[in-house]
């Protein structure tokens, strides 16, 4: 197939080098990736996903798939190849009777959360709006309902795919359930999902907040969340972090620019219940700023999208974690509190409750035994200070990697971090590649965590 070729195939639009609108569709979130893709195709429709996925599989082209285009290390555009971008497809059709949404390949949890709340329900999605339903769905998905509703990846009911070979194909518990059970977790290698059907779970307004300490406090909020979130009731979610202090109303001016630790909890349970399941977080120690109360929860999945706006260069390193030793926490004290930028930050999800009731092979998400899944990220503006920030990441998670788990998240995992794949999938690899065989034999989709086969 020629480019005018396919041109002529597809509805939706066709960007290609010269074009007025070349250097949007080229970028990604991570203003760090800076490649130049040959053609763009904002598809409009599944047949405009079949047609490009020819045209890069006759041609021999890298094919990136892009849904809301947050992948650290830029899968989602590359140099020379195709990108299938599903910018334009952002519908999602709620289904209030069977408790489920289908939501199309390019909606992000805005999207998503924004058309479920008036149904007053939800499902597990990531903790900032602009990230794709696609791509934190495909690597397992974690957020703030994750402890009382599982995985993202759980809530997966379906997805129509487009294979390798350009068919489509629906994956689901009674059609290819191989496929599914590749989905749920197994990253972008076996196909391009052009819709992914959730299982919804009644959640409307939630009692949420981010909890400020002093610094020196670390050692005493991070032993004090192991122990307490472990029993807490699988409504409470959220997770502790660093945070220099942005210069909002409820912090107060002088300590704008200090550094503070954090808890960001989330209370789901009925919502009259939340100021009394928040009484633990404020015994612990003095809280020196917060922000907390009952809050629609679309309104959560925004609060910190000023922190990570697009083009915002960024470095991210992860590992799951068993047990949060004292070691570990000592490796915290020592690193955490230096994070350089106000966007720079460690969150140590839980990911215990339904996540562990759910068996280890019964979908491809291969850490069913680690209880928290953290991340380090460091975000920052200025080129020139691109060396500090990845550093302040090397040797938080230098220190912090004996302690964890070899594994880390798909998700969480940054540039140069393809030779922790096989540990990333943990233990359903085997079954994995068994799958990546079948589907992708000639590994079409290979701009991911690559499962080669
Ligand atoms: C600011 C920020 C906040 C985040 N917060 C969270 C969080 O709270 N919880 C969490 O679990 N993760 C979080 N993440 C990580 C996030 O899950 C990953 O970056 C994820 O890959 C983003 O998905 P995307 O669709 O936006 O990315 P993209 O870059 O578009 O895609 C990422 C990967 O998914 C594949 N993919 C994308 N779309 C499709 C598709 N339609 N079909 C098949 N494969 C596809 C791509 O091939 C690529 O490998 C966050 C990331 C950022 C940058």
């Amino acid at each position: 197939m020629t480019l005018s070729e396919l041109t002529e195939r597809v509805r939706g639009e066709v960007v290609v080098p010269g074009d007025d609108d070349y250097e949007a569709a080229r970028a990604v979130h991570n203003g760090m990736i800076d490649r130049r893709p040959a053609v763009v195709v904002r598809v409009a429709n599944t047949g405009d996903v079949m047609a490009t996925v020819d045209y890069a599989r006759e041609n021999d082209l890298d094919l990136s798939i892009r849904g809301g285009g947050h992948s650290a290390p830029g899968f989602g555009t590359n140099d020379g190849g195709v990108v299938v971008d599903f910018s334009v497809m952002r519908g999602v059709r709620v289904d209030p009777a069977s408790m489920t949404a289908r939501a199309e390949g390019g909606v992000t949890w805005g999207d998503f959360n924004a058309a479920t709340y008036p149904f007053g329900l939800a499902t597990t999605g990531g903790i900032i709006s602009t990230t794709g339903i696609a791509g934190l769905t495909l690597g397992g998905g974690v957020g703030y309902l994750t402890r009382g509703l599982g995985l993202t990846s759980d809530n997966l009911v379906s997805a129509d795919v487009v294979t390798a070979d350009g068919q489509f194909v629906v994956a689901s518990e009674t059609e290819n359930e191989d496929l599914l059970w590749a989905l749920r977790g197994g990253g972008g290698n076996f196909g391009v999902c052009t819709s992914f059907e959730y299982r919804l779970h009644p959640v409307k307004d939630v009692y949420w907040g981010p909890m400020f300490y002093e610094p020196e406090e670390t050692e005493t909020i991070l032993s004090f969340y192991r122990d307490y979130i472990k029993d807490a009731p699988e409504e409470m979610g959220g997770f502790p972090a660093f945070q220099i202090a942005p210069p909002l109303p409820f912090i107060p001016e002088d300590r704008h620019g200090d550094m503070f630790a954090a808890i960001v909890a989330c209370w789901s349970g009925p919502l009259e219940e939340g100021q009394r399941r928040f009484e633990a977080f404020h015994d612990v120690a003095e809280v020196k700023a917060e922000h907390v109360g009952p809050v629609p929860y679309p309104a959560i999945n925004a609060a910190f999208d000023d922190l990570f706006p697009k083009g915002i260069r960024s470095y991210w390193k992860g590992n799951y974690v068993k047990e949060l030793t004292d070691e570990a926490i000592a490796a915290h004290v020592a690193h955490g509190p230096k994070a350089p930028t106000a966007s720079s930050t460690m969150h140590l999800y839980p990911v215990d409750g339904a996540c562990h009731r759910v068996a280890p092979d019964a979908t491809a998400f291969g850490h069913r035994d680690a209880n928290f899944n953290m991340v380090i990220v460091s975000a920052w503006e200025d080129p020139a200070d691109d060396e500090a920030n990845r550093q302040w990441v090397r040797d938080y998670s230098d220190a912090i990697t004996p302690h964890s788990e070899p594994g880390g998240y798909i998700n969480f995992m940054g540039v140069d971090d393809d030779d922790r794949v096989p540990a990333n999938y943990g233990g359903n690899y085997d079954r994995l590649l068994d799958v990546k065989r079948k589907y992708d034999p000639g590994n079409l989709f290979r701009m991911n965590q690559n499962i080669q086969p």
